[in-house]
């Protein structure tokens, strides 16, 4: 089977320039991404020169300019540019060459397998986020091939340890890095998307991840005198750890709805039973109910979209039970909305705490949470293509719990958008970092033209009959 591979891709590449129908496309995406999944990119080490190497030839065949920067042994990031009119600003098509580990002995397939059986295709980065990869690759070719009249650069940045710390996109947009180049875009398109099918295998709703918490996690550190566990210390450094975690436990920290989250729940409306469905068109006010604020607050996936959340996750103190400990630590998994004060959620931490005893140690390394607003061509384009290829399935804003790479662009002016056409079942979206991932050979096909029209809408002049661009009336 993996045999006749190279034949079939050495016949697709050979004609660059000739324009190629839908499906030859999304052939060519799935040999590629079979390909490109058996290039193991595991971080630690992460090898992320495999896989550019892998895009710099497919790229250079089609008479795409590629730069490779290899930062460290192994480690790199590709930056393919195809040039536009420069009337508009750039737009970056943004994904990692890293995966998480896999434990070969856990899966059905082997985790570097590609393998394509049944319609399922397999390995590990197939949901995270190499097909993502092939999808902004093919878009690149196919407006190569076709000879778009961009308006705007298109650059396709693949970078690497991104599950890891970033590492790529930070000399990406450093001063050894392509920092004058990307900082001019306007848009950036990457992981984040979220769209859901039911159990009827019908799309309920495209996520487009405009925003995303930050963690910001937390030490609290005791000290006291030690002693014998026979006489009790009131304020032994364990007490006062204990009475500050209870502290924390009890506090209730503030919702706010930010605007792409009230978008969200608006769009959710008409799925769910009354009274939610009132609450949810109109969240900011139903949320001036005491009643309704609770019953939100202590619904836990609605409450996390809500507020800055505070989970107590690690606890160490003592060793022997008749020895009072001199010292006590606890860790608190923080997660702040976007738009955050890291230093006033301290300032009300320590009001919460109310000990100064109590030290609470901010992490190393924080990065302020961001959000792009949807007023913009881009998310228009979005909305408008996918209104073409799924009629009636709400395009939504979402926000995610951790950090992609999007909160590195936002603060240099673009918008920067979690946004796939790819659709999973919360089975399978469940095998990203997990076993036996794998994504469905239709949804890859049926996406390349989508992902690919989105970018044509976005880059080339508006198209005829489209509707000037207004911010959005709802
Ligand atoms: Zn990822």
């Amino acid at each position: 089977m993996r045999a006749v591979l190279p034949v079939l891709l050495a016949l697709l590449l050979a004609v660059p320039g000739s324009s190629k129908g839908d499906s030859d496309y999304e052939t060519l995406a799935v040999d590629l991404l079979q390909r490109y999944l058996q290039i193991d990119t595991t971080v630690p080490p992460g090898n992320e020169m495999r896989g550019a190497l892998f895009f710099k030839e497919v790229l250079e065949r089609e008479g795409i300019a590629v730069e490779i920067d290899e930062f460290a042994p192994g480690r790199a990031n590709l930056l393919a540019t195809l040039p536009g009119s420069g009337k508009r600003r750039p737009l970056i098509l943004a994904n990692h060459m890293d995966v998480v580990p896999a434990d070969p002995a856990r899966w059905k397939m082997p985790p570097f397998s590609g393998a394509r059986q049944d319609g399922t295709i397999w390995g590990r980065g197939a949901e995270d986020m190499k097909a993502e990869g092939i999808l902004q690759l093919l878009a690149m070719v196919r407006a190569k091939r076709e000879g778009l009249a961009l308006e705007r650069d298109l650059l396709f940045l693949a970078t690497a340890d991104e599950e890891v710390g970033f590492a790529g996109a930070l000399r990406a947009l450093g001063p050894e890095g392509w920092r004058s180049r990307l900082e001019k875009a306007e848009f950036l398109i990457t992981e984040g998307g979220e769209n859901i099918l039911d159990d009827k295998g019908q799309p309920v709703y495209f996520g487009v991840a405009t925003g995303e918490k930050g963690p910001f996690w937390l030490t609290l550190k005791t000290t006291g005198t030690p002693g014998h566990g026979s006489r009790p210390i009131a304020d032994s450094a364990l007490n006062r750890l204990v009475r500050a975690l209870d502290r924390v436990r009890e506090h209730r920290t503030g919702l706010k709805v930010l605007p792409s989250v009230g978008r969200f729940f608006r769009d959710q409306a008409a799925r769910v039973g009354e009274p939610r469905a009132s609450w949810y068109r109109d969240l900011p006010r139903a949320i001036q109910d005491e009643k309704v604020a609770r019953t939100l607050y202590d619904d836990r996936e609605v409450s996390a979209l809500l507020r800055n959340t505070v989970s107590i996750t690690v606890v160490k103190a003592g060793y022997k039970t008749n020895v009072i400990p001199g010292t006590a630590e606890a860790e608190l998994d923080v997660r702040l909305l976007p738009g955050e004060d890291p230093q006033a959620f301290l300032a009300e931490l320590h009001s919460v705490i109310d000990d100064p005893s109590v030290e609470i140690v901010p992490p190393a390394d924080f990065r302020r949470p961001n959000a792009s607003s949807p007023d913009s061509d881009l998310f228009r384009a979005i909305e408008r293509v996918l209104a073409r290829h799924y009629p009636g399935v709400p395009v939504t804003t979402t926000m995610l719990a951790g950090a992609t790479e999007s909160v590195l662009y936002r603060p240099l002016g673009i918008s920067a958008y979690g946004f796939t056409p790819l659709l999973t079942t919360s089975a399978e979206i469940a095998t990203a970092h997990g076993d036996d991932e794998r994504i469905q050979e239709a949804t890859v096909r049926r996406s390349v033209g989508v992902f690919y029209d989105v970018v044509r809408e976005v880059a080339t002049a508006a198209p005829a009959g489209a509707p000037a661009a207004r911010p959005r009336a709802r």
